[in-house]
């Protein structure tokens, strides 16, 4: 009865996002009310209790109400809640900027509160830095094909889907597009390796053409989340940041939703293998600028950050008079709340042990998933880490997909939620992006479901 009505509340007031509303109203979508969250697990009004599969779009590390997290929200409401961070300075937000630069290799922490905000800092910065060092004319951005970087405009300018973009073209800055390295593209018979040094020789010819007018480069570092789970060699990531040390480019890694750990390392960009495969190299690159939100503070607050180098907050340090100051904000910026929970969701990681467990789960999962490698309307199981996704399609030889219109990710979402898992797939891709305190057992029902999903979702027609 609860359940119902703010189930018919919601429908009445609430816009809710990413929605076409009326599949809600005609009952093709479930909206469903959640009342309470715990570990892995949501509960809605009626007592029926949900896996979180997707970490509440990939925010979630540490399970819902983490103690830890808890405790030190309740504590740091107890001193101070939120204060100007303009001629204001506090404690969390100077520890978290500390920590996250000793952990990036970078050296200045910029707060805005959300993703999006955080990319159009970037991006604000990037070419305000050009202005500042006398060069002008490096105005325009490089993205790559199926990127998704957030929805405010310039954010969503730097995206490739169509889905979310064509719409609001006429509005949009417009990038240069490079091909995306998804090695989901790649040929018959040829290795991600070689799939993805060919991607980066179309960047290369791009960077070796127009230079002179690219302010930066804006990826997401091994996986493109929003446009399917689809992954690349980290040799792109070495590359690339080679490229962009040659032809003066920014560099900006939008680990927004792969930091923290979802892709086996703290972040995704330390996996660039050294530029030659010697012994003994050490690995990972360095962005120019990095963004970080959703796991940023375990799924629990809204928080983001720019972290950028040294030399580009150095170009915009002068005296007043110069004008060469950053002058962008936001109200909620740095707020003390969620840097406090953000520095106890990083004392989680502790000495690298969360992410050796990852990696033994992320293996545990290939394992429970194996029958699906060989499904007949399954064209590829791939994984990054904590991430695993399923390409589902009508003929694996020729990769056909299914048309949109049949919306069986839908069936796929319904039947998992019919057993108690919250899979939300993109498109005819279903994924797990777990939280990382998964049980085994939880585990094991997780790729049971996903299983059965795929079965039900790719059975005649729908
Ligand atoms: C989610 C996401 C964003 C946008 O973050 P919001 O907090 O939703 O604005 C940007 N980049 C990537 C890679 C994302 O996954």
């Amino acid at each position: 009865m609860t359940q119902n009505t703010l189930i018919q509340r919601s429908l009445a007031r609430v816009w809710h996002p990413c929605t076409q509303m009326h599949d809600h109203a005609s009952g093709e979508l479930p909206l469903i009310a959640i009342v309470r969250a715990e570990g892995a697990w949501l509960e809605d009004a009626g007592g029926k209790r949900y896996l979180d599969a997707v970490s509440s779009w990939w925010t979630n590390l540490w399970g819902h109400r983490h103690p830890d997290i808890v405790a030190a929200l309740k504590n740091q409401l107890d001193t101070l809640d939120h204060v100007i961070f303009a001629g204001f300075t506090h404690e969390p937000a100077v520890q978290l900027a500390e920590q996250l630069c000793a952990r990036s290799g970078l050296d200045r922490c910029f707060f805005t509160d959300n993703g999006s905000s955080a990319v159009e800092a970037a991006l604000k910065m990037s070419f305000h830095y050009w202005q500042n060092v006398g060069k002008p004319a490096k105005r325009k951005f490089v993205a790559l094909t199926n990127s998704y970087h957030g929805e405010t405009l310039g954010a969503l300018a730097v995206g490739g889907p169509s889905m979310y973009r064509d719409t609001y073209a006429p509005l949009l800055l417009e990038p240069m597009f490079a091909p995306s390295p998804d090695c989901y593209e790649r040929g018959p018979g040829e290795s991600w390796e070689d799939h993805t040094r060919r991607a980066f020789s179309h960047l290369q010819l791009l960077l070796e053409q127009h230079a002179h007018e690219i302010s930066a480069i804006i990826i997401e570092p091994l996986v493109q989340c929003a446009g399917g789970m689809r992954m690349y060699h980290p040799i792109y990531l070495t590359l690339l940041r080679q490229a962009c040390d040659h032809f003066g480019v920014h560099l900006i890694a939008d680990e927004i939703a792969v930091g923290f750990g979802r892709t086996g390392s703290f972040f995704a960009c330390e996996q660039a293998p050294p530029a030659s495969y010697g012994k003994g190299l050490p690995g990972g690159i360095t962005p120019d600028f990095m963004c970080l939100s959703k796991g940023i503070t375990g799924g629990t607050l809204p928080l983001a950050v720019v972290l950028a180098r040294e030399h580009i907050y150095q170009a915009f340090y002068a005296d007043y008079a110069a004008h060469k100051a950053f002058l962008h904000s936001h109200s909620y910026t740095g707020n003390p709340l969620a840097c406090r929970v953000a520095l106890a969701s990083l004392e989680l990681f502790g000495e690298g042990n969360a992410l050796a467990a990852n990696r033994l789960m992320a293996q545990h999962l290939w394992k429970q998933t194996h029958s699906l490698r060989s499904h007949p309307h399954v064209a590829e199981v791939r994984q990054t880490g904590m991430i695993l996704a399923v390409e589902m399609v009508q003929r694996t030889g020729s990769k056909t997909p299914y048309p949109a219109s049949e919306r069986r990710g839908l069936i796929a979402y319904r039947h998992a939620l019919s057993k108690g898992v919250v899979l939300r797939p993109l498109g005819n891709v279903l994924y797990l992006m777990p939280p990382y305190v998964l049980t085994l057992k939880e585990a094991e029902m997780l790729c049971e479901v996903l299983c059965e999903a795929v079965d039900v979702a790719t059975r005649g027609a729908p």
